[in-house]
């Protein structure tokens, strides 16, 4: 039996289209790999972003706004339909400074995009006193912080359960173990798998994140994207220490201190390293200097899923049209977008968002 949509890959990705799919009756089926894949929405850090996004892309701050606004609203449909909370937090987020050169440089590129939004970019600069009132545990090398209102955080694994089990409850089907090895179009879309199953399709989907560098060629897509390595670290769970995320540092739900992330390039090697480590620790010991004794329990590394500008791509093949690339740097900010917005440019509607600027076209090459 043909289904409307297969889905490749199972990550926040995915299975936030699917979901969109299915609540517009839409019939799903989610191809993902196998264990050994890299999975990027086991691995990050969690946070519902906005400042620092489209500073030479307006229309990513926006569509980044944009899921922002309509996070909350998402995550409490997903714990009401499927009685698993997805915990999040948006009371504002941290962009921290060291030095004052930083604070007036960042501050004045957030000036610019702010104009080139119409004035939609409501943050506030704090300097170390005031940043102090909020944040009493605040080192005194942290001169200041640009604090942003729409910024906040969530616990992306509780996310991921919610997501893929209210799928489920829709109908939709989510297989693992199904690596998809060809993507043909004679009638309709014949997938070929790993195990030697095929699964017929209407259309397809190809989010399959660094997956995507592969398979995306052979259905038309440049899919120029590469991996990029994060390292965390989290601390064991902790009295209240921080009561706003920044990209340094953040208090889970459940107590800890996620400290992260590094940002390197060294390819498919998602290894934790003693430099990377150490680096990101001596950071959150400045920022917040009772971390030094905090116990650390957990570390790790994943691979962020990176196009060449860093923007997400949104691609409808020309060779086989009726499927997608879609793929992003911050899957999780952007659920709420793939969920409920990008279902309406899939399935081609009046309502569809205005994408453009997403396409590969932006990319010289071939
Ligand atoms: C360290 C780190 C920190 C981050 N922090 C944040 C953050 O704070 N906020 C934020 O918004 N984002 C953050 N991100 C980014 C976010 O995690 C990713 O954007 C998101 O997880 C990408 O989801 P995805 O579904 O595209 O990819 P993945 O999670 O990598 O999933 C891809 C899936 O595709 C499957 N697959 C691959 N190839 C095939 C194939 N051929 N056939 C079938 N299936 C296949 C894989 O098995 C995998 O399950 C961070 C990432 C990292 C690494």
């Amino acid at each position: 039996m043909q289904t409307d949509y297969a889905i490749i890959g199972g990550g926040i990705v995915g299975l936030s289209v699917a979901w969109g799919l299915l609540q517009r009756g839409r019939t799903v089926t989610v191809l993902d790999g196998d264990d050994g894949s890299f999975r990027a929405s086991r691995g990050n850090f969690g946070l519902v972003w906005v400042q620092s996004k489209g500073m030479n892309q307006p229309r990513y701050a926006q569509w980044s706004q944009q899921s922002a606004k309509i996070w909350a609203e998402f995550a409490n449909e997903l714990g009401e339909n499927t009685g698993q909370n997805v915990p999040l937090e948006q009371k504002g987020g941290y962009d921290l400074h060291f030095s004052e050169e930083t604070l007036e440089a960042t501050v004045e590129k957030y000036e610019e995009l702010k104009a080139k939004l119409g004035g939609d970019y409501p943050y506030e600069v704090l300097g170390h006193n005031a940043l102090h009132k909020e944040e009493p545990h605040i080192g005194p090398k942290v001169v200041g912080a640009i604090l942003h209102y729409q910024d906040g955080h969530a616990n992306p694994l509780k996310l991921l359960l919610a997501l893929a089990a209210d799928v489920r409850r829709m109908g939709g089907k989510v297989l693992n173990g199904k690596t998809v090895t060809d993507v043909r179009q004679p009638d309709g879309f014949q997938i070929s798998c790993v195990d030697g199953s095929t699964i017929s399709a209407g259309k397809v989907v190809l989010a399959a994140g660094l997956g995507a560098a592969g398979l995306g060629p052979k259905m038309g897509f440049k899919a120029p994207i590469r991996p990029q390595r994060g390292q965390v670290l989290i601390t064991e769970k902790l009295p209240k220490l921080i009561n706003r995320p920044s990209l340094i540092a953040r208090q889970v739900d459940e107590g800890g201190i996620q400290i992260g992330a590094t940002n390197e390039e060294v390819g498919l090697d998602d290894r934790v390293t003693q430099p990377g480590l150490s680096g990101l620790a001596a950071e959150a010991i400045a920022a917040y200097p009772a971390l030094a004794r905090a116990q650390l329990v957990r570390s790790w590394g994943a691979l962020r899923i990176l196009s060449p500008d860093g923007l997400p791509i949104y691609q409808e093949s020309t060779v086989m049209p009726g499927a997608f690339l879609v793929t992003c740097h911050s899957g999780i900010t952007l659920a709420a977008a793939h969920a409920r917005l990008l279902p309406d440019w899939l399935e081609g509607t009046h309502a569809a968002p205005d994408l453009e600027v997403f396409n590969e076209d932006r990319f010289a090459i071939s």
